[in-house]
């Protein structure tokens, strides 16, 4: 399996930057994972994007799903896209739609984003949209999904992806500290995880970690790599890596945008 980051901001972009957004592929199959606002462009330099088989989504908050919006608009206006001959292409009978699987209740929150100047169905129409089954996870060709919940401001998923004899990849999607997260992520060949905070929240709920943090989580699930990610520009990258090798006791990654990484064989 590869993985490849497209964005990696947190919810503002950095300088030229994305938000959340991972290209996952293997073979012929592709998988983007959260496609935050920024990340259609970007997923453009890399892979046509009526090749992408699915599209998966940890949780719904703008920055994980935004790009969504361009997304759908290109599925549908594309001169390639269309029944008729048009713009030079001979019009087809099988547009790519490509599958979208969301948490649970997306098609409302989708219908309430794009119904705002009355496209309510645009992304359902777009898309092959499917409301994830939590427990039973899914498949997309050789890649098998699961999900586990993990605690953030709202519903939200961490997403596994693994392959038959070829490794498993752990996005820890946006959390507070918890152990939950550390069981699912256990012995992953790769965590990709949030470490997104200066200093931990001084006031209310948490529901983000720390670069010390992500790394005690990767160090406590066993990952064998760890790559922190949902940072921004605007922090020190030397104070973050450092901080988070310290809490996984060994070397990590910062997730930089086209950044690849090999999973498996
Ligand atoms: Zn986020
Ligand atoms: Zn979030």
């Amino acid at each position: 399996m590869r993985l490849r980051v497209l964005g990696k901001s947190p919810s503002w972009q950095d300088a030229g930057g994305a938000c959340s957004g991972y290209l996952l592929e293997e073979g012929d199959t592709a998988v983007v994972i959260d496609i935050g606002n920024g990340v259609f462009s970007k997923l453009r330099q890399y892979r046509d994007y009526v090749e992408v088989d699915a599209v998966v989504l940890s949780h719904l908050h703008a920055d994980h799903f935004l790009d969504l919006v361009p997304y759908a608009y290109a599925l549908t206006y594309a001169p390639r896209q269309q029944p008729v001959p048009v713009g030079g292409f001979p019009g087809t009978d099988n547009p790519a739609r490509p599958k979208l699987y969301a948490p649970p209740g997306a098609r409302e929150t989708f219908r309430r984003v794009v119904g705002a100047w009355g496209n309510d169905d645009l992304i359902e129409n777009a898309f092959d949209l499917v409301e994830y089954e939590v427990s039973s996870g899914l498949q997309v060709g050789p890649l098998r999904v699961r999900f586990h919940p993990v605690p953030h401001f709202t519903e939200t998923y961490a997403v596994a992806i693994s392959q038959d004899g070829g490794g498993r990849i752990v996005y820890g999607a946006d959390s507070s500290p918890n152990e939950e997260l550390k069981e699912f992520a256990a012995e992953a060949d790769l965590l990709l995880i949030e470490g997104t905070l200066p200093r931990p929240e001084r006031t209310g709920e948490r529901g983000h970690l720390t670069p010390r943090e992500a790394g005690e989580h990767g160090r406590a699930a066993k990952a064998k790599r760890l790559v922190i990610t949902h940072i921004s520009d605007e922090l020190d990258a030397d104070w973050a890596r450092n901080e988070a090798s310290e809490g996984y006791g060994g070397p990590v990654e910062m997730a930089e945008e086209g950044a690849v990484y090999e999973v498996g064989e």
